[in-house]
């Protein structure tokens, strides 16, 4: 039984920007989802000489203080997700400007799936043992029940089409802990949002280290967009995140 305590969110996709042959235009950085938002914004008010010499930076931050933030969804990140619980993908898909691909249940077998365990529950031996007790019962049940399953649907001759009624119906009995795998994108207002109401005490600890992973991976490629969310540490050791600016 594989146990896991920490989301993984890699990199996987990041906008990139063609200058129109016909503007004649530079700024000072290279990255190329910032490049993309200044170039938005300028075009609002074609004003592509850049008469107030301003830098990159400024120029975006400008548009996080005022609110014009339509601009910033120009640029997108797509990240591979994984050691994360359905309960915490149950969260995530609230969030309805994100897009996701998520590894199918009634595709993929679960019969030696890992699961999430909860730091809280990690750190006193009884609550570890219920835990891992509980999921490892669960897991029994899943694969009895897909072996019964798949005798009750031998009538079905497309094997694939057997195996996914069967985990469809074992699926069932096993946790929120179950671990699950997925492909998610979103515009960078999107991702500021979803740090405003994830990275805070108030969201659950895995979905919020999940967003402070993000927010991490963020700042690096794009600190213009996203530097202005402080993360701090709590007395518990985990991290939150918040921005000076009042809109998202
Ligand atoms: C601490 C916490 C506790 C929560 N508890 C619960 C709970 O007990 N039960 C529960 O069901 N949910 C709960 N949620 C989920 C919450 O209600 C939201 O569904 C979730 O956070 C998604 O955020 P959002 O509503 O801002 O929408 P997003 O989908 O992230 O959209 C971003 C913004 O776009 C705008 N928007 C998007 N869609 C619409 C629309 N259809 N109409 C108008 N404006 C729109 C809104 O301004 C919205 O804020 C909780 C969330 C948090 C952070």
């Amino acid at each position: 039984l594989n146990l896991i305590h920490q989301p993984k969110a890699q990199l996987i996709g990041l906008t990139r920007f063609f200058k129109p042959d016909d503007i004649d235009w530079t700024t000072d950085i290279d990255a190329d989802p910032l490049k993309i938002i200044e170039f938005a914004g300028r075009a609002c008010y074609q004003s592509f000489h850049n008469p107030a010499g301003r830098t990159n930076a400024e120029y975006i931050e400008n548009m996080l203080d005022h609110g014009h933030l339509s601009v910033i969804e120009h640029a997108v990140a797509s990240f591979y997700i994984t050691g994360i619980s359905r309960s915490l993908t149950h969260e995530l898909v609230r969030h309805r400007h994100f897009s996701f691909s998520q590894t199918s249940q009634r595709y993929v077998s679960e019969s030696d799936a890992n699961f999430i365990e909860p730091d809280v529950i990690a750190s006193a031996p009884e609550m570890h043992d219920i835990f891992q007790r509980t999921v490892e019962q669960a897991q029994q049940a899943y694969n009895d029940l897909y072996t019964v399953l798949q005798k009750k649907h031998e009538y079905v001759e497309d094997k694939t089409l057997r195996r996914k009624m069967s985990r469809q119906a074992a699926r069932s009995v096993m946790p929120n802990a179950i671990e699950t795998r997925m492909v998610l994108s979103g515009n960078f207002r999107a991702f500021r949002h979803f740090f405003r109401m994830r990275a805070t005490e108030h969201a659950d600890v895995e979905i919020r280290a999940l967003a402070i992973q993000l927010l991490k991976i963020l700042q690096r490629e794009a600190y213009a967009v996203f530097g202005d969310y402080e993360i701090h540490a709590l007395p518990d050791g985990t991290e939150v995140a918040a921005s000076r600016f009042s809109y998202d």
